[in-house]
């Protein structure tokens, strides 16, 4: 992999889970992605940005030895990366609300469980040995670990164990294996992860820039402006009733004395149920409107 010197590199999966919302996200921000046949980078046509095509499993590493100064990875691959002794650390920046799963430990549906003890002396399959190992070590239980890079949940099947510890999120794939999750080791989300190696003014400075833009659709993601009329003596209920709102603008409505409209920047989901209080608090004519942009 060549390095260009002056651009920025963002780790990201080549294929599987995460790379159409990682992809998603970064048009969201801005940036065109040149979708070229190299099939190792991508380039950013319109900001200094190249996309490191690879393994989710490689992107710790990359980051933490600063080949690229931000990733894009589940929790999970991190911290099974970070259980490794001696490895180098990165820095998370931002969950980004996408790739939720959990690492559950599951068995068939018969098998007996009552806690962390009903483990012990048992063969659990898993892709995941280092948590696994955490966590086994934490509750004070010996068991077999069995490395699996796939299928772990075929493994009580085929008799390889009597235990998984794998990935979850809807729980569709444990059903149609006749398994059930019987303990939660880890919740994962993909996050945005940062080298700790120092970067140049510049790099630093593109960093910023990049990550302000990702802030930016992350914020915008739940956010909606609201804009009601309401009467004077309404007016502190209802301010303490928008969700997420900040100091909202209060301005009075022309030819309706007492009476005034307030726009405000809602940083939650804005419901239903919440438009009808409002309403019975007074506010009428009230707005909801997406965001496109925001720059905080
Ligand atoms: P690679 O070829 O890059 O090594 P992979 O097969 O290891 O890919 P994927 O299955 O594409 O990885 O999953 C990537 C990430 O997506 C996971 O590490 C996890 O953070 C997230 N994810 C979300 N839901 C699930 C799920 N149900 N099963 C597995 N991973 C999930
Ligand atoms: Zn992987």
């Amino acid at each position: 992999m060549t390095i260009d010197g002056g651009r920025l590199h963002l780790a990201v999966q080549k294929s599987g889970r995460l790379s159409h919302n990682t992809r998603e996200l970064l048009r969201g921000a801005g940036f065109r992605i040149q979708e070229g046949k190299n099939d190792l980078a991508a380039r950013v046509e319109n900001f200094p940005l190249d996309l490191m095509l690879v393994r989710d499993d490689d992107i710790p590493t990359f980051v933490a030895d600063g080949v690229c100064e931000f990733g894009v990875v589940g929790r999970n691959v991190l911290e099974e990366a970070a259980a490794e002794a001696g490895t180098a650390p990165v820095e998370v920046v931002a969950p980004l609300g996408f790739g939720q799963c959990s690492l559950r430990i599951a068995a068939p549906e018969r098998t007996v469980y009552e806690g962390p003890q009903s483990l012990a002396g048992e063969r659990i399959a898993t892709s995941y040995p280092r948590l696994l190992q955490r966590f086994l070590d934490r509750h004070g239980v010996d068991a077999t670990i069995v490395r699996m890079s796939g299928a772990v949940e075929l493994a009580p099947r085929l008799q390889i164990a009597g235990f998984i510890c794998d990935l979850v999120s809807t729980g569709a794939t444990l059903e149609a294996n006749g398994l059930r999750p019987v303990e939660t080791l880890l919740e994962s989300e993909a996050v945005l992860i940062r080298t700790t190696r120092p970067l140049s003014p510049d790099k630093a400075e593109l960093g910023e820039q990049m990550l302000s833009r990702i802030e930016g659709v992350l914020a915008t993601q739940e956010s909606k402006y609201i804009m009601l009329n309401a009467p004077e003596e309404a007016l502190e209920q209802i301010a303490a009733m928008l969700p997420g709102a900040e100091a909202p603008t209060i301005l009075p409505l022309a030819g309706r004395p007492g009476h005034f409209a307030v726009h405000a920047v809602c940083k939650e989901s804005v419901f239903w149920e919440t438009l009808q209080k409002l309403k019975s608090a007074g506010a009428s004519a009230i707005l909801v409107v997406p965001i496109e942009k925001m720059m905080m």
